[in-house]
């Protein structure tokens, strides 16, 4: 029995006459994936499951789509239209009350309210509940990579920016996107796990002081590799393209999975990452050699200052 409902998505595969079908599961829903798989296939469609890491629908499975007619992939919403695939979100219903354990920690009256993509079904009642507590709420939309109002991405902080608060709550699990909205939004940050009710005020300056680490490190590379990411959604060539121009040690370097080993095998010594901007800032501790977000790599070659950093953002043109 699957914990996704599948009903409508077979109504909807059979409406246009698919018969051939791809599935693709983040990390945190791959065991559903035999389920859902097996009620598909009850229903008479053939089913191909794709095995490989996906973080986001930036990273759609073109392999698994080729052989199918259509790739449905769960979890994420939109980061790319695409005909061929079918973007299932997946919801998941928190009890709203629990924003009550962030109030104490609200410093104003009003503020943004921000949330990722599980829980954005739920921003309206959020924002009601917080204005039954007196507070006045914005919640805005994001821009085309983050497309629903008030979600949030790892890689892009525009429905925070455009609430235009001062004092932005995150509704959501971990530090990483409620550190992000912070970078991006020079906004004081509240975070809430609604899970655990546990709620905290974000402080950036921990990660900055690392990156400036990093950055010193990388400072003396003779040999520097700027990644261009394979994947459709992570792709950004003329970015890689402007930043290789910026040191005649630099070249550019393809790779679909940014890992440790491959790095350690290609053996520079630093890299620029284009591709998905959470993997300098979370998995640099994993890495053999620094790895510098594109900002980062413009300060250390003097082009932008240290006051102007800035976090990597994948925005909308
Ligand atoms: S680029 Fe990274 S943060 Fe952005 S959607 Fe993809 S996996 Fe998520």
């Amino acid at each position: 029995m699957s914990l996704i409902p599948t009903d409508d998505l077979i109504v909807r595969l059979r409406s246009r006459g698919l018969s051939r079908v791809a599935l693709q599961f983040p990390a945190g829903l791959k065991r559903e994936a035999w389920p859902v798989a097996s009620a598909l296939r009850e229903a008479g469609f053939e089913v191909v499951i794709s095995g490989d890491p996906c973080y986001g629908a930036c990273d759609l499975d073109r392999d698994a789509l080729a052989l199918a007619e259509v790739l449905v992939h769960f979890g994420h919403a939109p980061v790319e239209e695409r005909e061929n695939v079918i973007y299932e979100t997946v919801r998941s219903v928190i009890d709203v009350g629990a924003l009550a354990a962030a109030l104490p920690l609200l410093s104003g009256r009003s503020l943004g309210l921000v949330t990722t993509v599980q829980h954005v079904h739920q921003i309206d009642e959020m924002a009601a509940f917080l204005e039954e507590q007196g507070f006045r709420v914005s919640v805005a939309p994001g821009d085309g990579r983050a497309p629903l109002c008030g979600q949030v991405l790892g890689c892009n902080f525009q429905a925070a920016r455009s609430t235009g608060a001062e004092e932005i709550l995150y509704v959501g699990t971990g530090l990483f996107h409620p550190i992000g909205v912070q970078l991006a939004t020079k906004a004081r940050v509240i975070a809430l796990d609604p899970y655990t009710g546990a709620a905290e005020e974000v402080d950036a300056s921990r990660l900055i002081r690392r990156r400036f680490a990093v950055m010193e490190k990388a400072r003396d590379a003779e040999s520097i590799g700027i990644i261009v990411s394979t994947k459709s959604g992570q792709q950004r060539l003329d970015l890689a393209r402007r930043l290789v121009l910026l040191s005649e040690r630099a070249v550019l370097v393809t790779m679909r999975e940014v890992c440790p080993d491959e790095l350690l095998n290609l053996g520079f010594d630093c890299y620029v990452n284009t591709a998905c901007p959470r993997l300098a800032y979370d998995d640099q501790v994993r890495f053999p050699a620094p790895v510098l977000s594109p900002a980062e790599f413009e300060i250390i070659c003097g082009i932008r200052s240290f006051d102007d950093y800035i976090i990597d953002e994948f925005l909308s043109a």
